[in-house]
């Protein structure tokens, strides 16, 4: 069966169907389809309850490579952009968490990195690509309305087959990285201020249980020079269920402990930096079978944040990884984009039902009182009013949506 990356919402697909050849791409008569990347959206952005699911992984190729402008197929990974482009002195403008993305689902969430308040989001660098809708196949670009309903469009505007993408000049694989303690948010909040203003990247660590709101900052920047990339990656083989309250204030303390010890500046390969996760193959298992939520918001104020973060350390949110960024000010291409001005958090939820959607909604009410949107590419909850409210174009999108095109996600929020 196949599962986002948090495995909740389950779903069951009437058919899934790997697509093998962008020149033969044409859509089943099996209704409502679905493009489907890496699954590595949390919730049901990805998933197509009922309906078919059209499997990307085989548009794998590369199509061409001039002067830092690629154009490659839209189930091309991100890790396999990088294998090549690095070599060559070039790196993707905007990366997430994880390298196991591929581009149609980077461009479907329009997504973003530690560099948001530099680069913008994916979309912003993506120069053409092509879908295949009910009524034919379409080229867009930027300008186009059809384009911008695309990017971020959570793959209702139709299947993109290729894309092409600027990337950017880079001196090498390594980035020199700084990592700094902070005791709190006013702390952190002058942190990103002086951060942003001289590096390229920046993001923190959250211990999310500290009611003192304590973290690791950490500003990288790409630097000349070697650094060799980690050779050891372990998979978690099965349903490990390792995550619960105990192990996530142990984990905390021993995190926040190894890099207050290690604070200061070194150089590393970017896959540490960039991916930690991607060290430990099929993590979400530590979370059991019935997964987890991925609770990621955006919010405008200092004093929203702060709310959102007292509420997630009073509700014990037993996350390990908790990720705070501040939002730069560049607009994000899409109707539908989720990055804006602001602050945005993500905090993982052990799935334990009931308990957890309460929590959820709890900090779900606090976005929308602070006037901020979720991130649909991590959501398995939010109400459509939320939804409506947290994109304010969603009635200039929806003309765009293919009548053939749907997902569980959508049919969710829109109702
Ligand atoms: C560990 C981890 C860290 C992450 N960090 C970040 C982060 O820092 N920033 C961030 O923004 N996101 C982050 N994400 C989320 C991830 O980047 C997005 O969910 C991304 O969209 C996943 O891409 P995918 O290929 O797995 O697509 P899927 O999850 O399979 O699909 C996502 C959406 O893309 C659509 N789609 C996929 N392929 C196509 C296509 N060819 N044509 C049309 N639509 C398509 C799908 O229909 C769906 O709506 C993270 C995820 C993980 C697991």
């Amino acid at each position: 069966m196949t599962e986002s990356w948090g495995r909740y919402p389950a779903a069951a697909h009437a058919a899934e169907i790997p697509i093998a050849w962008r020149s033969e791409a044409r859509l089943p008569p099996q209704r409502p389809v679905l493009a489907f990347g890496q699954g590595r959206s949390y919730g049901d952005a990805c998933l197509n309850d009922g309906g078919t699911l059209l499997h990307t992984f085989g548009l794998d190729r590369f199509i061409d490579f001039q002067a830092g402008v690629l154009r490659c197929e839209a189930g091309v990974t991100l890790r396999q952009i990088l294998d090549f482009a690095v070599p060559r002195g070039w790196f993707l403008p905007v990366v997430p968490g994880t390298e196991q993305v591929s581009v149609g689902g980077a461009i479907a969430n329009d997504i973003h990195g530690k560099n948001h308040h530099r680069a913008g989001t994916f979309g912003g660098h993506v120069r053409r690509l092509e879908l295949v809708r009910s009524d034919g196949r379409v080229e867009c670009a930027p300008g186009d309305p059809l384009f911008a309903a695309t990017v971020g469009g959570l793959g209702l505007t139709g299947l993109v087959t290729w894309a092409e993408i600027a990337l950017m000049p880079v001196p090498g694989p390594a980035i020199e990285v700084e990592s700094i303690p902070f005791a709190g948010l006013d702390q952190f909040f002058t942190l990103s201020d002086e951060s942003d203003a001289r590096s390229a990247y920046t993001v923190a660590w959250l211990d999310v249980l500290s009611a003192s709101h304590r973290g690791i900052f950490f500003r990288g920047d790409a630097v000349e020079g070697g650094a060799r990339p980690p050779r050891l990656r372990a998979s978690v083989p099965f349903d490990l269920p390792l995550v619960n309250g105990f192990t996530v204030r142990a984990f905390n303390a021993a995190y926040s402990a190894a890099n207050r010890l290690a604070a200061g500046r070194k150089r590393v390969h970017y896959r540490p930096f960039f991916f930690p996760l991607d060290g430990i193959g099929r993590w979400n298992r530590l979370y059991g079978k019935r997964g987890f939520l991925q609770f990621q918001c955006v919010v405008p104020t200092r004093d929203g944040i702060r709310a959102i973060l007292d509420a997630a350390a009073r509700l014990h949110a037993g996350s390990p990884i908790t990720v705070l960024k501040k939002f730069g000010d560049l607009p994000s291409p899409g109707m539908l984009s989720f990055p804006r001005p602001g602050f945005t958090v993500a905090i993982d939820l052990a799935n334990r039902g009931e308990e957890t959607f309460a929590h959820y909604q709890r900090l779900e009410q606090l976005v929308m009182v602070a006037g901020g949107a979720l991130y649909p590419a991590k959501d398995a909850r939010m109400s459509a009013e939320s939804f409506a409210r947290s994109y304010p174009r969603v009635a200039e999108f929806t003309p765009f949506v293919d009548p053939a095109f749907s997902s569980s996600f959508w049919r969710r929020v829109s109702r």
